[in-house]
């Protein structure tokens, strides 16, 4: 252990009773020491030195680079988009193998990099990093990594940083699980005026085709007076709409004595002042309860749009893909969803190709993309995950097939998407606005309750505030509107 001044490890040293408040102070006065070596370096450069961090994968690992950029700017290190800089952070996502390639091959480039500029940092963590393989790759081919880390010690990122800027060499440190959490530290939103909010971590769910359960431990639920201070707290700081984060929020405060459900969870924040919107991600169809339901329908924070992953059409399917529910219950679900909602956007992700899978298979999800009437889809072709159990079960179409089942998935995902995000054309809904457009700086972006884009005549001023839209022309996915 290093012999930092200003930081009192006796005082610190973690004990069987952990104390989240003594360790957020431990990492505070951790923030302090790496600014104090940033500006060493700093001084020794004669310019500021700056990261640049990269996120792969979900929203997840968003927030999780939020905090990372939390903790470097409240260290003075700044950030910037261009992987030229001193510090680069590969925020990793392991949930398909070309993802990991990816990142093997950007790594290359920087190990590059690194031969001109042997003073940069190069950080890789995330899920990718919690397979033992991946870090026996690192170490063998890409030796010029200066640091990994997991999933379940980035509260301890200050510590990290600190021991980076100290040069120790290689720095491994990925834990295989934790029963911490640690929320109380610095973060860089990307927007001032919403945020995602951590309800829980890991998953129980054990998809075949997954390897979150393996990556990101079993299921652990944050306490709710901790969310809700934490809602307060963003409230208090301008943020208008909240995104509650978990791989299965339906599950939430399962394993917590005395702890309250998902519905309950949201009727708590439902109260907090300043919050406006109420999101939510992700649900498994299989924890979606009646209540839920209920308090979405009666609700006014919580947003009209359910992200409800279903994956396949075929009940054979789900049975292998260990899913929990079949067509028929999925389906039932959404119909009384959209009995209590009939303006609800319904969004789902898709797999097509999994192995077992045959045309048969691929017709029923055809089907039930038209009979759920979704708002739009995310589909993927099935890639093989090293380490689940899919990965041993035979495929039964070859690409060809998979590529043409694809193809009819995907058409049938536009054609419902088109014809049920028209149902709105003509209304005047509330959007949030979150950015000057792109291509046309006449214009802004907003965000309807229902998740879809509206783009209308505005300027910077307006971002961040909320605008009632009357929608005009519907180009698909996307709205075009006029202010009124
Ligand atoms: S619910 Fe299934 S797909 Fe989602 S994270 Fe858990 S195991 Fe993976």
């Amino acid at each position: 252990m290093h012999a930092f001044r200003d930081v009192d490890y006796d005082r610190y040293t973690i004990t069987k009773e952990y104390d989240p408040d003594v360790e957020t102070v431990r990492q505070r006065d951790m923030i302090r020491r790496a600014a104090e070596l940033a500006k060493e370096r700093e001084d020794r450069l004669g310019r500021r030195l700056n990261a640049c961090v990269v996120t792969f994968g979900c929203q997840m690992n968003a927030r999780d680079s939020e905090k990372i950029n939390g903790v470097l700017t409240a260290a003075g290190i700044e950030l910037t988009d261009d992987e030229n800089a001193d510090i680069v952070i590969y925020n990793t996502c392991t949930v398909r193998d070309n993802a990991n390639q990816r990142v093997y091959g950007r790594l290359g480039n920087l190990g590059v990099m690194k031969k001109k500029h042997p003073d940069k940092m190069i950080v890789l963590c995330g899920c990718m990093v919690q397979e033992a393989a991946v870090i026996e790759k690192i170490r063998q081919t890409y030796p010029f990594v200066d640091m990994i880390f997991g999933t379940h010690n980035i509260y301890k990122f200050p510590e990290l940083l600190v021991r980076l800027l100290e040069d120790e060499g290689m720095i491994i440190d990925v834990w295989k699980k934790t029963d911490s959490v640690v929320e109380d530290l610095p973060v860089v939103r990307k927007y001032p005026f919403k945020s995602g909010v951590n309800i829980m971590f890991g998953c129980d769910n054990f998809c075949s085709y997954c390897i979150v359960p393996y990556v990101r431990g079993r299921e652990r639920s944050r306490m709710s007076g901790e969310i809700l201070e934490e809602v307060r707290r963003l409230a208090d700081t301008g943020v208008s709409e909240v995104m509650l984060l978990g791989q299965n929020v339906n599950s939430y405060g399962r394993g917590l004595e005395g702890e309250i459900s998902f519905p309950g969870l949201l009727k708590e924040v439902e109260k907090v002042e300043g919050i406006r919107r109420i999101r939510f991600m992700t649900s498994h169809p299989k924890d979606l309860s009646d209540e839920l339901i209920e308090v979405m329908a009666e609700s006014r924070k919580i947003c009209s749009h359910l992200h409800l992953p279903v994956q396949s059409g075929s009940s054979r399917v789900l049975e292998m893909m260990n899913r929990k529910y079949t067509r028929e219950s999925y389906l039932e679900l959404v119909y009384k969803l959209r009995k209590a909602m009939p303006d609800l956007s319904i969004t789902t992700d898709i797999i097509v190709g999994f192995p077992g899978e045959e045309a048969a298979d691929v017709d029923e999800t055809v089907s039930l993309i038209h009979e759920a009437a979704y708002d739009n889809a995310f589909t993927f072709i099935y890639s093989k995950r090293a380490g689940t159990p899919a990965a041993y079960y035979e495929s039964r179409m070859s690409a060809e097939e998979i590529s043409e089942g694809f193809n009819r998935v995907l058409a049938a995902v536009q054609k419902e998407a088109r014809k049920n995000v028209s149902r709105f054309s003509g209304r005047t809904m509330e959007a949030l606005v979150e950015e000057v457009n792109e291509k046309d700086s006449g214009y802004v972006t907003g965000r309807l309750s229902g998740n879809v884009l509206v783009h209308f005549k505005g300027d910077a001023s307006m971002v961040g505030t909320y605008q009632n839209i009357k929608l005009t022309e519907n180009k698909g996915f996307y709205y075009i509107g006029e202010r009124v």
